[in-house]
């Protein structure tokens, strides 16, 4: 049976690794069977990325020439949103509106790094003797990127668009569970100019990631996912002493003061664990209740989770579409199962859909949880489905050492109309990001980092730009 080649060296390739299959979660039918990279073609896309970023068609391409082909890819984007919306859906399981806006999102990233790359300056330091010395940005050479499945549409825009903006070539490795929209990618990439080799969208599993961590020739990585794979990256990359970017897991504090508006904190808490079907790395997956008023406050939520509708990802009524597989949604159930196990309440969710047409997809329905403590495994570990664990603190030096007391630092969420209050908070968590009254608020001019072991270096903004390059000074006798 033929796969689904990959795009490696300008070319569409039929690999030699073990095929995967593509499966639709919301109703387990395989879309399709695509090829995958062994070692071999590995070693044939780097050889050709590393022949192409140093050609004078690339290397000597003046950064508002490179700008024009990140506009191009903005442009397509947007041209085939419709189309990419629906293989982001069928892939990944995500609402079709949701995928939309990914896409849209997608297709900004890439102009803002456009217009970043043709702006971006180098320096003339103070000379110190009889010389002028400059400090020149160059690119590092060969990226490797490695992303998640959560959120394909736009975390390899976040990669590929800053990448090539900064000079680099990119051997990007979609998640094998979501390997789509890497692939859609290839093709405008193509489309939009940039010369072969210096795109590739190789498919494949872990094995293929571990072998671009450790080969010689790619320069950088730049790496999506979960602490335990970052970890491991994190070693071999220390072996090489290759640079590395990781962009990691969460277990985001969503927190709520008494003296906060209910009504609308109610809604963002909901929506912070519940959108996406609680895939997302920023999830408000501990939820943090001021005691005096968690009862209340509790009974709101579960109102909120039990009115959510779980259904086809495709109608635009739907709230939650399926997880991204049915094995990430027995993970899910069984985190919930061992929490229940431990003495948790199951406030609402926690069971297996019975419907029919629900029971063929990876659905799992907003669970809440209370009972247990921040120090439980469940308020501990990533979870990355529609589970909140509600905990509750007496004042804000309580809240402050539980909120903390995590092993990731990715995210926070604060409700409080006390300005003073929200100052001492906000500035005592420990989280690369704070959402104030608010939650979920991203931009691509902002930079994004994990604290903790949520991550290394930072992606998005000019920041996000200049980990792809490396600084040379020149010195120029007078
Ligand atoms: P994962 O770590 O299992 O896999 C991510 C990617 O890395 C896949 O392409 C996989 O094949 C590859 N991979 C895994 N282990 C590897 C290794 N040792 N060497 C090389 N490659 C390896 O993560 P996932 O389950 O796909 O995604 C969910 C995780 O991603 C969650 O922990 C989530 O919080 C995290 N995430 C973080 C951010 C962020 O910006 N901080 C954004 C989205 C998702």
């Amino acid at each position: 049976m033929a796969t689904r080649p990959f795009f490696s060296a300008g070319v569409w390739t039929e690999g030699r690794g073990m095929p995967l299959e593509s499966r639709n979660p919301a109703t387990g039918d395989v879309i399709e069977v695509l090829s995958s990279a062994s070692a071999e073609d590995l070693d044939e896309a780097v050889r050709a990325a590393r022949q192409a970023v140093a050609a004078p068609s690339w290397a000597d391409l003046a950064p508002h020439l490179r700008a024009r082909m990140l506009h191009k890819m903005g442009e397509l984007i947007d041209r085939d949103r419709e189309r990419l919306a629906h293989v982001q859906m069928v892939d990944n399981g995500k609402t079709l509106a949701e995928c939309r806006a990914l896409l849209e999102s997608a297709a900004n990233t890439f102009r803002y790094y456009a217009a970043a790359c043709e702006t971006m300056e180098g320096t003339v330091p103070p000379s110190r003797g009889a010389y002028l010395n400059i400090a020149v940005d160059v690119p590092v050479g060969v990226v490797g990127a490695i992303t998640p499945w959560n959120s394909p549409a736009t975390l390899e825009a976040q990669k590929l668009a800053p990448i090539l903006a900064a000079g680099n070539a990119v051997i990007l490795k979609p998640s094998e569970v979501t390997p789509l929209i890497g692939l859609e990618y290839a093709s405008l990439a193509r489309e939009a100019g940039f010369p072969g080799g210096i795109v590739s969208v190789l498919t494949g599993g872990i094995e293929l990631g571990r072998a671009m961590v450790s080969h010689p020739g790619i320069d950088m990585i730049s790496f999506t996912g979960g602490t335990a794979g970052g970890r491991h990256i994190a070693a071999e990359a220390a072996r090489q002493l290759k640079p590395v970017v990781l962009e990691l897991g969460g277990k985001s504090p969503h927190i709520v003061c008494a003296d906060a508006d209910l009504e609308k904190a109610a809604n963002a808490v909901a929506m912070g664990i519940f959108s996406g079907a609680g895939q997302s790395c920023v999830a408000g997956s501990r939820i943090f209740i001021e005691k005096r008023i968690a009862s209340a406050f509790t009974a709101t939520l579960v109102g909120i989770a039990r009115s959510l509708r779980l259904g086809s990802p495709a109608d635009p009524g739907t709230h939650l579409g399926p997880l991204v597989s049915f094995a990430h949604r027995d993970t899910v159930h069984a985190h919930v199962s061992r929490a229940v196990a431990a003495g948790a309440n199951l406030l609402t969710g926690g069971a297996l859909p019975t419907d029919e047409k629900l029971a063929a997809g990876a659905y799992y329905p907003p669970t809440l949880l209370n009972g247990l403590s921040n120090r439980s495994d469940i308020a501990q570990q990533e979870v990355f489905g529609p589970v909140g664990v509600i905990l509750t603190f007496e004042n804000d030096e309580d809240l402050i050492a539980q909120a903390n007391d995590s092993a990731f630092g990715l995210a926070a969420g604060l409700w409080t109309r006390d300005i003073e209050r929200a100052w001492k908070i906000a500035t005592r968590l420990q989280t690369g990001t704070l959402w104030l009254n608010s939650y979920k608020n991203l931009s691509i001019s902002t930079p994004f980092q994990g604290h903790k072991q949520s991550g290394l270096g930072r992606e998005k903004g000019l920041d996000g730009l200049r980990q792809y390059l490396q600084s040379k000074a020149i010195f120029w006798p007078a």
